[in-house]
């Protein structure tokens, strides 16, 4: 039976170096592995900061940009793609699922924050990067237990478990976290003061934004509201832009670089309202806290800056203006959600990593990608 002998060996043979001839990889590592190895260390960003604003689609900035004149500073970004954000669950997504997108690289159901479609925990960006040791923040003008701040560290079945969410935040090591929702720190069922935990952890706790700007502590919680921070037109002031530059500060004290999402959450109210007026104001101030994270890029160069939406809010419409600028704004087709792709905007090292068109959890993979060690 040699000739049987020699077959099996053959087959043997064949079997073994065929997906090494053939280049084959296991679908999953693969494009991972393949964007390590395109990207050069030097080429690769120290940093990253991921700026979402809720809710913010094409005519959300088209219309923050007329009312500013015709300028915004997206136009400063050399990169843009488009984000499909449907979720596991459903076509048009919330933003707790979205923002899981983002943060754990994964589509789950509508409302989970930071779970699976099993409701296991996935792991976050802010928990996986600091375990390799980066510094990370993440501030939001929403309550900081909302939905997209949760998930880069909570892991909840469902959004509105808010005090649950809270006591999430002392489980991670974030170097900075800034937003509303006292509420669901010091005035809870269970009766704990998780202000005064996180101060027994080592945090410098604030309850004031404007005196919080004023630490020099490397640990900074700032809970500026009892619930959501105000709208602009209600006088919230520079909480955002100014807690940018802040945050970096903090951050930037680390070598080994740092991770932080920066949240524009009130434009998606605006939509939800059906109000143009608070879509744009929401916008500008947003805008001026993406000038700031691209000056602080500009002259660190090691600096990847990546700004995108979680979804679109409200099916904006633009038919209102004129080319002065004047009464910019538009019409509605709902209250709610719509799942039309968002814009992502990239600037920095590893910025070409975002053009084309792409489902919201390869921003996650491409931002890990490109951080991790
Ligand atoms: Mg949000
Ligand atoms: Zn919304």
């Amino acid at each position: 039976m040699p000739s049987k002998r020699i077959f099996l060996v053959g087959a043997l043979w064949f079997a073994i170096t065929a997906p090494i001839l053939c280049q084959k990889e296991p679908a999953g590592r693969r494009d991972k592995t393949r964007v390590q190895r395109e990207i050069p260390r030097e080429n690769r960003p120290k940093n990253v900061i991921l700026m979402i604003g809720d809710g913010m689609g094409l005519a959300q900035i088209t219309a923050g940009m007329y009312a500013n004149g015709n300028q915004i500073a997206f136009e400063k970004f050399p990169v843009v793609g488009l984000v499909k954000t449907a979720s596991a669950s459903d076509l048009i997504t919330d933003s707790a699922a979205g923002a899981t997108a983002y943060a754990c690289g994964q589509k789950t159901y509508n409302k989970a924050i930071a779970v699976d479609v099993n409701k296991q925990p996935l792991r976050t960006l802010v928990e996986v990067l600091e375990e390799e040791g980066l510094s990370t923040g993440l501030v939001a003008t929403s309550s900081f237990t909302d939905a997209t701040p949760a998930c880069f560290y909570a892991h909840q079945p469902d959004r509105r478990m808010q005090e649950e969410i809270a006591n999430d935040v002392l489980k991670v090591r974030l170097e900075v976290l800034a937003g509303g929702g006292r509420k669901f720190f010091d005035q809870r069922k269970d009766g704990r003061n998780l202000l005064q935990d996180l101060r027994t952890i080592g945090y410098d706790v604030h309850t004031d934004w404007r005196q919080a700007l004023t630490s020099r502590a490397d640990r900074l919680a700032c809970l500026a509201s009892e619930e959501g921070m105000p709208r602009m037109s209600e006088g919230r002031g520079p909480f955002l832009p100014e807690f940018t530059v802040k945050t970096l500060e903090i951050l930037s004290r680390n070598p080994r670089g740092f991770f932080c999402m920066i949240e524009g959450s009130q434009i998606d109210w605006g939509g939800h309202a059906n109000d143009d007026q608070y879509i744009i104001q929401e916008m500008l101030d947003f805008n001026q806290a993406i000038e700031n994270a691209l000056n602080f890029a500009q002259n660190d160069k090691q600096t990847l800056v990546v700004v995108t939406a979680d979804h679109e809010t409200g099916g904006f419409g633009l038919t209102k203006g004129n080319l002065k600028g004047e009464n910019i704004g538009g019409q509605f087709v709902t209250k709610d959600h719509t799942y039309c792709m968002v814009p992502v905007f990239a600037f920095g090292p590893g910025a070409e990593k975002f053009s084309g068109v792409m489902e919201n959890t390869e921003i996650h993979r491409r931002i890990l990608a490109l951080l991790k060690p």
